[in-house]
């Protein structure tokens, strides 16, 4: 039985992950080169660069498995832990994941729907792809972006000279502009027999580029099993052990694929509170080779990114965790910091208009209603 899980990364998701593993009697060595990583209050900390070899050699020795909380892990630091311990999702999952022109080009191969995509290395390649793909467009770089960092949406032919000033450095993907009606993503987990269950597929709203609200479950079961159906064709391929989420957009009925994360993923945080199994236990049932749980939910779930730093009513609400709806604050124990993710709550209920009733209050007292016209957000939900 695996004892002790290593984690690169030593963040948020590893926090709930140790917070998920210790029940089941795991303990934690994380390696992070932040001195103040949220997740070291859970376990042992290496406090290290990413390619420190001597701090690598120690996790990979000292643990009986190792997995990731950050998916840009240099591909030489994985492939060290690699020739030492278990590695679970297989480094190949990173590698694709890392870089955006690798990742489409795959789920392309796999017959798996994008957006048209073209790499961009030059000042005329991005004028020949503009000219391809079409106005709108988005230009993104093709490694290290996240929360809509690095990318910039060319709506006119003058857009592209201020996009080529900020990004033009890097190496590029230009993608046609998705005017989608939701996001969504499906987040799976796979044994290492190749056992594979889903959770509910998620309806997500991001603001400025970040993940704000999440809600589960919020479509029917045909466009459930059409987002089974994709994931699973990542997953087989990459013979994948682990949590893995893929984002959707919905356009026309169709579901397109934005990116996949070889982790867990915060927009299947409402988990832990709603679902029979949450998202961080099963990854770790995953890579320590243990039966995988239910992932059934029988409540009704909405998440809120809580950004910054963490509000007042939290501490007003603390207490207020029963009922037949429930609101649970989950604080990271991070530094407050503009735009930083600190912390969320998710609120639970058996109906959908306990749910509603819940939801809409608190939305108001975080005060994001009204920018997040919640209202609409859960009007447009079809039913599980
Ligand atoms: P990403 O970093 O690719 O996850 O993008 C962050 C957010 O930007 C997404 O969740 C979307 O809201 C938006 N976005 C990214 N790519 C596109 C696209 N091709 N079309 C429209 N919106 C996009």
């Amino acid at each position: 039985m695996t004892k002790t899980v290593g984690i690169l990364g030593a963040g948020q998701l590893a926090r709930m992950l140790a917070q998920a593993g210790i029940p089941l009697g795991l303990e934690f060595l994380f390696l992070d080169p932040a001195k103040d990583a949220c997740a070291a209050e859970f376990g042992e900390h290496i406090c290290a660069d990413w390619d420190d070899e001597t701090a690598l050699k120690e996790l990979g020795q000292r643990a009986d498995v190792v997995t990731f909380d950050f998916e840009n892990v240099p591909e030489s630091s994985a492939s060290l832990i690699e020739s030492l311990c278990p590695v679970y999702p297989p480094p190949r999952a990173l590698f694709k994941s890392q870089d955006r022109l690798r990742e489409k080009t795959m789920m392309q191969e796999l017959g798996i729907p994008v957006a048209p995509f073209h790499p961009v290395a030059s000042r005329p390649e991005l004028v020949a792809a503009v000219e391809t793909i079409g106005l709108p467009c988005v230009l993104k770089t093709r490694r290290f972006g996240y929360d809509g960092k690095g990318q910039a949406v060319l709506r006119f032919q003058e857009d592209m000279e201020r996009a080529w000033q900020v990004l033009g450095d890097h190496e590029l993907i230009c993608e046609a502009f998705v005017s989608f009606e939701v996001e969504c993503s499906i987040i799976a987990a796979r044994g290492k027999d190749g056992q594979t269950i889903f959770w509910p597929l998620t309806r997500n709203l991001h603001r400025q580029g970040v993940l704000a609200i999440s809600m589960a479950p919020s479509f029917d079961r045909q466009l459930q099993a059409r987002a089974e159906d994709l994931i699973q064709r990542l997953l087989d391929h990459l013979d994948y052990t682990g949590v893995m989420a893929l984002e959707l957009f919905l356009k026309d009925g169709e579901l397109l694929a934005n990116e996949f994360a070889p982790r867990v993923h915060n927009s299947g945080h409402w988990s832990i509170d709603a679902a029979c199994t949450s998202q961080f236990e099963n990854h770790l049932r995953a890579i320590c080779g243990l039966p995988l749980g239910d992932t059934g939910n029988d409540l009704h779930a909405v998440m809120f990114n809580l950004l910054g730093e963490m509000p007042r009513c939290a501490d007003q609400q603390a207490e207020d965790q029963t009922g037949p709806a429930g609101v649970h604050w989950h604080d990271y124990h991070k530094t407050a910091r503009a735009g930083r993710k600190i912390g969320h709550v998710t609120v639970t209920a058996e109906s959908q208009a306990g749910l509603k009733a819940r939801a809409a209050q608190l939305a108001s007292q975080l005060g994001v209603a009204a920018e997040l016209n919640l209202e609409t957000v859960m009007q447009g939900r079809r039913g599980a």
